[in-house]
């Protein structure tokens, strides 16, 4: 990517530059001619990248960087804010910036969070529809923080510091306890996806709000890779619970469990565990949590932590590999905490029951499977505990629309959810993420692209195509068409005698032809590659059917069942309650999954949507640090160079004559109001070149007006100065 650069003198034909990395280079005169000259705009940077003279990678890159060095991480294309994430505090989120963007419109003032929250709130209003927040970008790239700056706002903009108001600020702090771990993209990073619907009344106030969450990252509970920790909630809680409780539940410190050491790292700079408990703990109590729940919450919790701590023995039974848990202090504490038989801890850990013919018989567990076992066990306690804890927080802030007619409550919903991923070995997990990110990637797509030039069509407007590239065809190969991957998958999951093997040979055998799909190079191979649209990524299938059926065995749930703590019991009810035969048929992860999605796709297909592009300057969580390299392909593979072509040369905003007359024709006095009037289309008109001027670049459709982001601006300043 070429480089911004400032000439620092010539000297006989050599030109010396001083290059925006801060690099001096001589350049010799016959490579002078790769110098071009920059725009003006590119000179000092721009808050609005339509404005860019210089519309290509280059010019993009160093008006980000440009302001970045300023502190200005905040650049619009449009009205989509992109957001470069400084990795320090800045002093740009406080009371009084919320005062100042309040009500006012998008370019009024700098590029700003603030301003689109304001946007959506006002939008929300003003067109009496609901409105969305997309948020995306890579892991670290400051998703999590943006939707908690977005959700500061809305609350102080819409409310009297209420109780829900609160209760819905306080449900972050829990979620992230219990849905984020540090990993080496990001400290803080969210392991699960979320959908914050925040509803208001009709006055505009915070009358609740309902979470949505996705694909919690179970493995973590057992596994963490080198430098990464587990849940937040481990550490906080052996840091901060009172020694008298921790006795009881006969816990010690981090590195005493193995669950928490694997990484090699129990505690994290910048932050305080102990500190963080209280903070879990206070914002328990605002949403409810019983004391009773909280430690039954604590209970399990420490007998997760027991589990992982038991030693395993390998031993032979008539010629075949079993297993024995060494009795230790964790078996038995494991068992008291879940209040089970300790002998029925153990044989469920050691040996399986099946039932051939009418008989049962138990068969025993190799050491591999035994550890398998024990740790399904685990991710199935958190899960479910990560399942009802975001239950009982919207038990406390979800309230159902009751005496207010519907069309009084108005919601605005906040996407937070996991980046694209592409990693060394990618499996089932990355599938179902970068195929949300598929979705959503295809939802920008149309909004910004698709719907955008039908309209301009329809509407007999003077457009000139833009292209664009479309990930529709790799969205269909996953889960669209028939025969679609997710699909194959999930029939092979069902089937007995499917393997990962068998389920990569039908993946292969239909979608060897499609261009989005990169079979194994030969029969030894267990990878295939898809074509992303953020590019290729190699799945790994070993494992993927066991992780999409995501099933326990029998002699788990029978367990739990016979335990006397009412705590699992009910955070495994529905498991219990299914018969063996109907939880061999329950729905797959995946399948779970793409019907969340598609029930997410329709949430937000409803709403005006805002975007937001998170961009992660460097991966190693530094300030001012811009990564050039790793800033371009951020911007490449989320289509920005084509957005900012598209909202620059397009109309984003958009009346139709009725809507346009109603809201101003108090820009021109003596207009009467739309259903008086008989010639719509002219009144419209007219009142646009007035306020406008004729040449100004609107354009009128057959139906509609289409005006730039300024005209909206400009036209509501107007009208404020007129009412
Ligand atoms: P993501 O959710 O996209 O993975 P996060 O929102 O968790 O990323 O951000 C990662 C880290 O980057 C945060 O913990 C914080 O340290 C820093 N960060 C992100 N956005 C900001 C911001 N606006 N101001 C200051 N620091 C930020
Ligand atoms: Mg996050």
């Amino acid at each position: 990517v070429p480089i911004g650069a400032v000439v620092k003198l010539c000297d006989s034909g050599q030109i010396q530059v001083l290059d925006d990395e801060g690099n001096e280079h001589w350049i010799s005169p016959q490579n002078a001619t790769n110098i071009k000259p920059m725009h003006p705009t590119s000179i000092h940077g721009v808050d609005d990248m339509i404005r860019l003279g210089d519309l290509n990678e280059a010019g993009i890159l160093r008006n980000l960087l440009k302001r970045y060095i300023e502190h200005l991480i905040y650049t619009y294309t449009g009205s989509i804010l992109v957001a470069v994430n400084p990795y320090q505090v800045l002093p740009i989120y406080t009371a009084d910036q919320i005062r100042l963007y309040t009500n006012k419109k998008i370019g009024e003032m700098p590029p700003h969070i603030f301003a689109i929250a304001d946007n959506c709130y006002f939008n929300m209003q003003r067109n009496n529809r609901d409105q969305c927040c997309i948020i995306s970008g890579e892991s670290g790239a400051g998703k999590t923080e943006s939707t908690k700056l977005i959700l500061q706002f809305l609350a102080a903009i819409s409310g009297q510091h209420s109780w829900i108001e609160q209760q819905v600020l306080e449900a972050n702090p829990i979620l992230e306890a219990f849905g984020n771990a540090k990993t080496i993209r990001n400290d803080n990073s969210s392991r699960f996806g979320k959908y914050i619907d925040i509803h208001f009344n009709k006055r505009g106030a915070i009358e609740g709000a309902k979470i949505e969450q996705y694909l919690l990252e179970k493995s973590r509970v057992c596994r963490q890779a080198r430098d990464e920790r587990n849940y937040h909630i481990f550490y906080c809680m052996l840091k901060g619970m009172p020694s008298d409780q921790k006795k009881k539940l006969g816990l010690g410190k981090a590195t005493d469990y193995s669950y928490l050491a694997i990484g090699k790292c129990t505690v994290c700079d910048g932050r305080d565990d102990m500190k963080e408990y209280s903070n879990i703990q206070s914002a328990m109590k605002v949403l409810m949590f019983s004391d009773t729940e909280n430690w039954m919450i604590s209970k399990l919790l420490a007998s997760i932590l027991h589990m992982g701590n038991l030693r395993y023995e390998a031993r032979t039974y008539d010629n075949l590999d079993a297993c024995e848990v060494v009795r230790s202090v964790d078996l038995t504490s494991a068992a008291t905490l879940l209040e089970v038989n300790c002998k029925d801890l153990m044989n469920c850990l050691t040996s399986r029951t099946l039932i051939t013919r009418g008989e049962t018989v138990s068969t025993p567990l190799s050491i591999e499977q035994a550890l398998d076992v024990r740790d399904a066990f685990v991710k199935g306690i958190y899960g479910r505990l990560f399942v009802w804890i975001v239950e009982k927080i919207n038990a406390a802030i979800y309230k159902p629309p009751s005496h207010e007619p519907k069309a009084l409550r108005r919601s605005i919903g906040l996407l937070d959810i996991f980046g694209f991923e592409n990693f060394t070995i990618n499996s089932f997990e990355q599938l179902c993420i970068n195929f949300a990110n598929e979705n959503l990637q295809q939802f920008f797509v149309r909004h910004v692209f698709k719907l955008e030039q039908e309209q301009y069509n329809l509407e007999h407007i003077n457009w000139q195509h833009i292209e664009f590239t479309d990930n529709q065809d790799a969205l269909d190969m996953i889960a669209i068409k028939p025969m679609n991957i997710i699909s194959l998958i999930d029939e092979e999951s069902k089937f007995p005698k499917g393997t990962d093997t068998t389920m990569l040979n039908k993946l292969n055998s239909q979608h060897k032809l499609n261009t989005n799909y990169i079979p194994p190079k030969n029969n030894h191979e267990t990878q295939f590659g898809l074509q992303h649209f953020a590019g290729v990524v190699y799945y790994e299938t070993r494992g993927f059917l066991e992780k999409n059926r995501d099933t326990l065995h029998g002699d788990i749930i029978q367990l739990v069942h016979s335990s006397r703590n009412k705590f699992i019991k009910q955070i495994f009810q529905a498991d219990v309650a299914m018969g063996a035969e109907t939880r061999k048929r329950s729905p797959t992860l995946s399948s779970q999954f793409k019907r969340s999605l598609e029930q997410l796709m329709r949430t937000l297909s409803v709403c005006q949507p805002f975007f937001v592009r998170c961009i992660k300057p460097n991966e190693n969580k530094k300030p001012m640090l811009f990564d050039r390299e790793l800033c371009v392909r951020q911007l490449r593979y989320s289509g920005m160079m084509e957005t900012i072509r598209i909202r620059r040369a397009g109309y984003p905003i958009r009346y139709t004559f009725v809507e346009f007359v109603d809201r101003y024709r108090v820009l021109m006095p003596g207009v009467k109001p739309a259903y008086k009037q008989e010639d719509l289309r002219g009144t419209c008109q007219r009142i646009v070149e007035v306020v406008l001027g004729r040449d100004d670049d609107w354009q009128m459709g057959k139906t509609k007006i289409f005006l730039k982001d300024h005209h909206d601006m400009l036209l509501e300043i107007e009208r404020d100065k007129a009412i």
